[in-house]
């Protein structure tokens, strides 16, 4: 029987399976929760009918992937441009013939990674159209990686180009990695941050969690562990799967971890104005 490719109506997540598939591994999972009215699968057909794809430019060397109405988690993929070969990071819900010509007409991908299983979408497109070179996932991630092949696993991070690298932070999800982007000063942080924006982009507060629906806490050795990785990256703003956050800094990311590991268990939306005035390292006051 061939098997094709489905996607739960509630998360987005895609399994390849011989049938609609019994459940979705992201939905049972403790972090997420159950669709009220009953599973529902969609195929190709379905979604593409569904679905229109959008992309724009957040820089020129950088381009973000989308489509609407919103499909699940409803994330963007990153595509990121390099002379030598292109980097694609987390991935759409679905990718429209128009948005695979796009991407075909910027130069393919060359390397393909995601930060976690929330931000996989349609990764398993960008594979069977592009074959790049490497698709990198921690090896701890690889229990939700059946939609597609990984074909580099790593242990604690992975330098895919110089400058581009991905670390293993865990907290999140067991084998959640970040892409830092040391030129274009970003890191693609996945969840282990949440940016609150307003509708203009504008960000409001930032929160760390384990489960964001479900308000549950990183333990403090996750803060830490976050703590440790993302301290000596320099960056100005991070993107998660569903936000692009320019002002997001090093100093903002590491005043929420500080927050977290200075009070009580919790899920904390902190002000940006707050964030803003954390200490500076270096600082001298
Ligand atoms: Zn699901
Ligand atoms: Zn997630």
């Amino acid at each position: 029987m061939p098997l094709e490719p489905y996607a739960c109506a509630n998360c987005g997540y895609w399994q390849r399976y011989f049938a609609p598939p019994p459940d979705c591994p992201v939905c049972t999972d403790t972090r997420n929760d159950l669709p009220h009215d009953g599973w529902r699968f969609l195929s190709v057909p379905e979604i593409a009918s569904m679905l229109t794809g959008h992309w724009r430019s957040l820089r020129p060397d950088m381009v973000a992937f989308s489509t609407s109405p919103p499909l699940g988690l409803n994330g963007t993929g990153w595509l990121l441009l390099h002379q030598d070969g292109n980097i694609a990071f987390e991935a759409a819900p679905f990718y429209t013939a128009a948005m695979l010509s796009e991407i075909e007409r910027l130069g393919g991908i060359r390397f393909l990674a995601a930060s976690h299983a929330h931000g996989y979408g349609a990764l398993w497109q960008l594979q069977d159209v592009f074959q790049p070179e490497v698709l990198a996932i921690q090896k701890d991630d690889l229990r939700m990686t059946k939609a597609f092949r990984v074909t580099w696993p790593y242990d604690d991070a992975l330098e895919l180009r110089p400058g581009l690298t991905l670390h293993h932070v865990g907290g999140h999800y067991e084998g959640q990695a970040v892409l830092h982007d040391e030129h274009r000063r970003i890191l693609f942080c996945g969840d282990a941050f949440k940016v609150d924006q307003n509708e203009r982009g504008e960000n409001l507060a930032v929160s760390t969690h384990k489960a964001f629906h479900k308000e549950i806490p990183l333990t403090r050795g996750e803060l830490r562990r976050y703590r440790d990785v993302i301290a000596p990256l320099d960056f100005d703003t991070v993107c998660t799967p569903f936000e692009y956050a320019p002002g997001v800094t090093r100093a903002v990311a590491l005043a929420v971890l500080d927050d977290g590991l200075r009070g009580p268990p919790g899920v904390r939306h902190i002000p940006m104005r707050d964030l803003a005035r954390a200490p500076q390292e270096g600082s001298t006051t």
